[in-house]
């Protein structure tokens, strides 16, 4: 790399830091070596890039500039003018940091005119914002089911799901991706033994693309009195006019637990949870993570208000990123998009990164994705398009995907089986 590139000098080793001599290595360090080099054999090990990102479309990596198709940044808000005015000025006014957890001495008023907005959108009674998605995946799940309780979880439900499932002591039941029958098998047998049910799915699944069946499964909790979550983190700003996936479902289609992220479509940072007021208030009362970490600052909400703004106003922009994800796989005769993000299988995780090697040397970043992000055997590259992607780019990414991955694989081998 070339350093002189970047503003900050680096160690090339990372080793002796600020010319500190270091302890020679322990059992620690010998066990996190170990580990690293038998990832390194898997190609799984994983390094850090420093990605410098000027607009909402390149970034510039190893002092090369590359077109990103791996931003979540879908409305390209990350850099909007109105964004950054509304985080300046928050900065100007209250400062930079939020100074305790929300139940202190961090709640502010910027906070809640964020939950009021979101709730509005989501068209729900109240919203709980917390430091981030993952953060509110972790505390809601514990918080509503414990010990004699159950949850269904969607086999590629992202990791932050699961986080909160394993702080929960619920029993867990993890049901074929997409698939309410499986669903319904599993409620068929074993509803009757709990209390309560939360069913746990992704509205728009991150690796995949995919869409969560959102009606079937809100017809079957109904039926069989569970309680629905969507994580949308994907969905928010970029499906059903900017409402997301919930919406995007139909009006009569009850997702009573909408959560989400605001770093995603929102261009900001932090995570939410839409639902009823007494929830909301439970919520707030006892998710640990809300209640023990330090609340969101103020500019990060300023920025998200701004942005809900722009997604409110403009639902033409809205329609873009799915628009643009639709002509890359008509062009390469994929499955058509459901959702900006489209994932293209490879199988191995030497493939994925040799394939990614290759899109780089024509000038895109396509960040190779490999287990345990995505299951054995499915490395993919995952394609995010924004609403600032142009055409004629979108066509020559296709083109270079072609040549990059010569025989294209559209089917997804069956992850691992689910276990209970
Ligand atoms: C990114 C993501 C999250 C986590 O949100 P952060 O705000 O980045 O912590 C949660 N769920 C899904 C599906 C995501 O893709």
């Amino acid at each position: 790399m070339a350093q002189s590139d970047w503003p900050i000098s680096l160690n090339p080793k990372g080793t002796a830091l600020h010319g500190v001599s270091l302890p020679t290595m322990g059992t620690l360090d010998s066990f996190a070596s170990e580990k690293l080099a038998e990832l390194e054999r898997a190609h799984l090990r994983r390094r850090l890039a420093l990605s410098l990102r000027e607009d909402g479309l390149w970034i510039t990596r190893n002092g090369k500039r590359l077109l990103s198709f791996s931003c979540n940044d879908y409305l390209n808000l990350t850099h909007h003018p109105a964004l950054k005015t509304a985080a300046i000025a928050a900065i100007e006014r209250y400062g930079v940091g939020s100074g305790a957890s929300r139940l202190v001495t961090g709640n502010h008023p910027l906070l809640a005119e964020l939950e009021a907005r979101l709730a509005r959108l989501k068209r729900t009674a109240a919203a709980c914002v917390f430091g981030s998605g993952y953060l509110a995946n972790a505390g809601i799940v514990p918080t509503l089911v414990g010990k004699e309780d159950m949850i269904l979880i969607d086999e590629l439900a992202h990791a932050c799901l699961y986080a909160g499932t394993q702080l929960s002591p619920a029993r867990t039941f993890r049901f074929r991706h997409n698939d309410s029958s499986h669903v319904e098998e599993i409620l068929r047998k074993e509803r009757a033994r709990f209390r309560n049910v939360l069913l746990l799915t992704d509205g728009v699944f991150s690796m995949d693309g995919d869409r969560a069946p959102l009606r079937a499964l809100a017809a079957l909790c109904a039926a069989h009195e569970c309680w629905l979550m969507a994580d949308d983190a994907h969905g928010l700003g970029v499906i059903g006019a900017g409402r997301g996936s919930a919406a995007a479902a139909g009006a009569d289609v009850h997702v009573p637990l909408q959560m989400g992220t605001l770093s995603k479509a929102i261009g900001s940072y932090g995570g939410y949870l839409c639902a009823s007021a007494p929830v909301i208030d439970l919520v707030k009362t006892r998710a640990r993570t809300f209640v023990y970490s330090t609340g969101l600052p103020p500019a990060s909400a300023a920025a998200a208000i701004a942005a809900l703004d722009i997604i409110e106003t403009d639902p033409a922009l809205t329609a873009k990123p799915l628009a643009k994800a639709r002509r890359f796989t008509a062009r390469l005769g994929l499955p058509e998009a459901e959702s900006p993000i489209v994932p293209l299988v490879v199988g191995s995780a030497e493939a994925a990164l040799d394939a990614a090697a290759k899109l780089a040397a024509e000038g895109f970043l396509v960040v190779p994705i490999r287990p345990p992000t995505v299951p054995a055997g499915t490395a993919r590259l995952r394609f995010a398009f924004t609403a600032g992607h142009r055409d004629d780019d979108i066509l020559r990414l296709a083109n270079a995907v072609s040549r990059a991955v010569g025989d294209i694989r559209t089917e997804v081998p069956a992850p691992c089986p689910p276990s209970s």
